[in-house]
């Protein structure tokens, strides 16, 4: 790919992090914790058994075929049939490994369609999830005659959401907590008929108190009995405790031991550089590497901004997920099938139909996206801590695909973040050689 690249100071974006609005406090009531748990190998195998064994409707069946899903993953071999049945799961199992797929199914399964009232709540931190969520739920559900589904974020119109939920209530409900909250509070969401409340990537729900209370506040509006659900690939201890009390008798799903967690069709490298060589570096890797996509990872909005800005002018089919802040319309590149306002949905969705293969993003992507063409993350900043590195290569190697994750370590806390990841992943992460063979991180 051609390119004329100088190293240009970054301009003065100001960044935009996803708001939290609802600041009330409540204590989540406690429930029964008695507990039934179960160790899975790390699910990355996927099981020789058929869907066929969890005894699903048949519309549901067709969807999954229709889908290529041709057998359950581990996790999903261990949760389907006890969600089913109703149980309170919590479940930690590797990314990618179809974690969705198994409370949509079960919710699907069991959602009462008799009278339009919502009966299932999902909430999820980013927008951009609460849409995947909800476009999951339309595949997987798509033959349920009557099944109607929405999604509910910050970002969007109230009224519209309102409209939606006035005139024609959906059965199933996807949102993020501070939407949920204010449509509640205005008295335009009820929920006295809700049998199922899902938190997805819920250690990031429950570990970030303003996400926290919000859950609290609407979870204390929905009826004492129904099904609750919470899926993650990373909950310490402290948090599994804490998911434990929105739970009665809950079937555990747990990894036998953080190695688990690896992803092992990934391969990873790191580069050490300084910071003012990693735009060059950057460059260098996109122009020799062979992607299908590449989501490069920074530490800000910021900085996602200036650099997609660095790349675009260089011709790269570059993006982010943010508007272009007031007054820097002028950066926009003329033509763009990105345009300088377009909403972070719209700019989610294009990256999702392919408009553009190389997305700059901050930890908002770093967790629960999932875009099947990626095949490289780079992680141009390092991530805070060894969770997040863990969330964000998972981008590429979805479902046991090969893919190929790069981490640039200029700092020394760089280098602790790095160190602390091999240790508890039990990952040898080397240093990236002069040339990597294609075939060991792109797909057949
Ligand atoms: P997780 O939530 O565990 O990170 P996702 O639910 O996002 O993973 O699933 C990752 C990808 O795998 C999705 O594209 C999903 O459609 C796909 N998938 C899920 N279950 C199966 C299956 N049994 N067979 C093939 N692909 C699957």
């Amino acid at each position: 790919m051609a390119f004329h690249m100088k190293e240009e100071d970054l301009p003065d974006y100001e960044g935009q992090e996803d708001p939290t609005d609802q600041k009330d406090d409540h204590k989540t009531s406690t429930r029964t914790n008695r507990f039934k748990e179960s160790r899975i190998e790390g699910s990355s195998t996927i099981r020789a058994s058929g869907f066929g064994d969890f005894l699903l409707k048949e519309e549901l069946m067709k969807a999954i075929v229709e889908c290529g899903f041709e057998h359950p993953s581990e996790v999903q071999h261990a949760c389907i049939p006890q969600a089913v049945l109703g149980t309170d799961i919590l479940c930690q199992a590797k990314s990618g490994m179809g974690k969705t797929a198994v409370f949509v199914l079960a919710c699907c399964q069991l959602v009462d369609l008799s009278e339009h009232v919502v009966r299932v709540l999902i909430l999820c931190h980013t927008r951009e999830l609460a849409y995947q969520i909800q476009h999951e739920f339309m595949r997987l559900g798509k033959h349920i005659a009557g099944l109607k589904i929405s999604a509910v974020y910050g970002g969007s119109p109230v009224d519209k959401d309102k409209e939606i939920l006035t005139k024609s209530c959906p059965h199933i409900l996807v949102g993020t907590p501070g939407r949920v909250l204010q449509l509640m509070r205005d008295n335009v969401l009820q929920v006295p008929q809700l049998t199922h409340f899902i938190l997805d990537e819920c250690d990031r729900c429950i570990d970030n108190l303003d996400l926290r209370r919000d859950i609290q506040q609407i979870f204390i509006r929905t009826p004492k009995k129904k099904q609750v659900m919470m899926f993650s690939a990373t909950i310490s201890s402290e948090t599994r405790e804490v998911c434990k009390k929105f739970m009665q008798t809950p079937h555990e799903i747990t990894v036998e031991s953080e190695a688990k967690l690896t992803l092992h069709g990934l391969l990873q490298y790191y580069v050490k550089l300084e910071e003012k060589h990693k735009v060059k570096k950057l460059v260098n890797m996109l122009d020799s590497l062979e992607f299908n996509q590449v989501v490069v990872f920074v530490r800000n909005v910021k900085r996602a901004l200036a650099l997609d800005k660095i790349l675009r002018d260089s011709k790269f089919p570059s993006m982010t997920l943010h508007e272009l802040p007031k007054g820097h319309e002028d950066k926009a590149t003329p033509g763009d099938v990105i345009k300088a306002n377009d909403s972070r949905i719209e700019r989610f969705q294009a990256f999702k139909e392919f408009r553009k293969r190389i997305l700059i993003a901050t930890d908002l992507f770093g967790r629960g996206m999932d875009v099947e063409r990626v095949n490289i993350v780079i992680n141009f900043d390092m991530p805070g801590d060894s969770d997040m590195y863990l969330h964000r290569v998972g981008r590429a190697g979805r479902f046991g695909t090969k893919g190929l994750a790069v981490t640039l370590v200029a700092t020394d806390v760089d280098n602790e973040v790095l160190d602390k990841v091999q240790d508890r992943f039990e990952v040898n992460i080397q240093e990236m050689p002069e040339k990597v063979d294609a075939t060991s991180y792109l797909n057949a």
